[in-house]
């Protein structure tokens, strides 16, 4: 039986795994964190999230999951509103839908559904990976080594597996020049309620502050901020006291949600960055998800990109018959990137502005976002807007509000 290793259980990892399995590999899935990682916010199920999820089986438990939302606001520090859209904007095509789930429910879904083929290592990762001729020899955190056909490294935009093989981060790594924070807030009688809806408050210099329902009794919190690098990650005092000082003169909730943040488990904080790189595989190895084509946050693709990645992976396998004859993996290596490709690149081109849309940096800026917000949804622009939408070559997925790139997901 073929052996693979994916390095990274996350939504990219996890989704191969379940596929892997069920096509008859032996799959081992080493993943860094103690646990299946939970957090983040909302997961589109448009386009191609929805369509993997169905090849996959898990679209009905998804359908299950979902959040129930009004729309999306731009409040003011006393939550008067400078613009709104429903969910029912653009015949729910709008920025945020009515399908969509946490990344949380998302993440479980798809972790339970594989079978005992798979193998979980947490609070594991690759030390180093050696060429074998027909297999690679993976070093473990531990000190313990084993041989693969096949190494996955689905580990994220900081992924460990592409600095081994590939080179440093900084090799591959484009900064858009924001940073984001996020958290789930657990609600006590005090919470103000969203009532479905998810707000955002914009101040000048390029801070946004966001609140959007989560699970009951809970409420999923961004903070989004000008920067290209952060403290370590490993240094959460060091984080917690740079968002205070950045968003030390906020109104509206953002106090209460700095304080939040010191007590929440899921708390984590990156910059928006896209990763590109002119190959995604080398030998026995092949990158899928961000540590491939990171496309950040601000294309609200990320997660549609990973399940459809781990989709054409497997696809490109089955399709070259890698399990009777290993040596036409390369050339599956090269139909999966061949095929992604093109979905990467374009989920990467965000439109002009789409910064400055989603943290202004002045009143004005604030201001004319508001405006536009309210002009798409004019008598006069909508059938326009919803004719783009139409002709959008394919369907967007992935974290939260992602209608064709007005606002940012997280
Ligand atoms: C907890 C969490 C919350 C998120 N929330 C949001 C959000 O709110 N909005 C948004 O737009 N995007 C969010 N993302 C990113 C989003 O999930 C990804 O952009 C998208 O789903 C692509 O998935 P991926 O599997 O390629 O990467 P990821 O989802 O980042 O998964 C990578 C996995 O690899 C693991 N890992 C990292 N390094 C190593 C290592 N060295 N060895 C082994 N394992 C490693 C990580 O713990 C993680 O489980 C979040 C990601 C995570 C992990």
């Amino acid at each position: 039986m073929a052996r693979a290793l994916i390095v990274g259980g996350g939504i990219a990892g996890d989704t191969l795994a379940l596929f892997l399995e069920r096509d008859g590999w032996e799959v081992t899935v080493a993943e860094i964190a103690p646990a299946l990682r939970t957090g983040g916010q909302t997961v589109d199920l448009r386009g191609d999230s929805r369509e993997v999820l169905q090849e996959a089986g898990l679209l009905e438990q998804a359908l299950g999951c979902l959040v129930p939302q009004s729309g999306a606001a731009w409040i003011t520090a006393d939550e008067r509103r400078l613009a709104a859209m429903p969910v029912e904007a653009f015949d729910g095509q709008g920025l945020v839908s009515k399908e969509e789930l946490l990344r949380t429910d998302l993440a479980r879904i798809i972790h339970e559904a594989a079978g005992p083929g798979v193998t979980r290592r947490f609070g594991e990762t690759v030390e180093a990976l050696e060429d074998k001729g027909n297999r690679v020899l993976a070093r473990f955190r531990t000190g313990e080594t084993a041989e693969f056909d096949l190494v996955v490294g689905a580990d994220g935009a900081h992924s460990r597996v592409r600095a081994l093989r590939f080179g440093p981060e900084e090799n591959y790594r484009k900064p858009l020049g924001l940073a984001h924070a996020w958290f789930t807030l657990t609600e006590t009688p005090e919470t103000p309620a969203l009532d479905g809806w998810f707000l955002m408050h914009n101040t000048p210099g390029r801070l946004s502050v966001e609140a959007r329902p989560g699970h009951q009794g809970q409420q999923e919190i961004g903070f989004t901020f000008a920067a290209d690098t952060l403290p370590p990650r490993h240094d959460r005092e060091a984080q917690f006291a740079l968002l205070e000082r950045t968003f030390a003169g906020v109104g509206w909730r953002t106090q209460e949600f700095l304080a939040a943040a010191r007590q929440a488990p899921d708390f984590a904080l990156d910059t928006f960055d896209q990763v590109e790189m002119p190959c995604w595989h080398d030998g026995r190895v092949v990158l899928v998800g961000d540590s491939a084509w990171c496309a950040s946050p601000l294309s609200g693709l990320g997660t549609a990109l990973a399940l459809r990645g781990a989709a054409e992976l497997t696809a490109a396998l089955r399709s070259a018959e890698v399990l009777d004859d290993p040596d036409r993996l390369p050339a599956a290596l090269a139909a999966f990137e061949a095929a992604m490709r093109p979905r990467a690149a374009s989920a990467q081109q965000l439109p002009p502005g789409r910064v400055a849309m989603v943290a202004p940096n002045s009143a004005l800026g604030i201001w004319f976002n508001a405006f536009v917000m309210r002009a798409v949804q004019s008598k006069l622009v909508r059938p326009l807007i919803a004719k783009a939408m139409a002709n959008s070559e394919h369907g967007r997925g992935s974290q939260g509000a992602d209608a064709p790139s007005l606002v940012h997901s997280a």
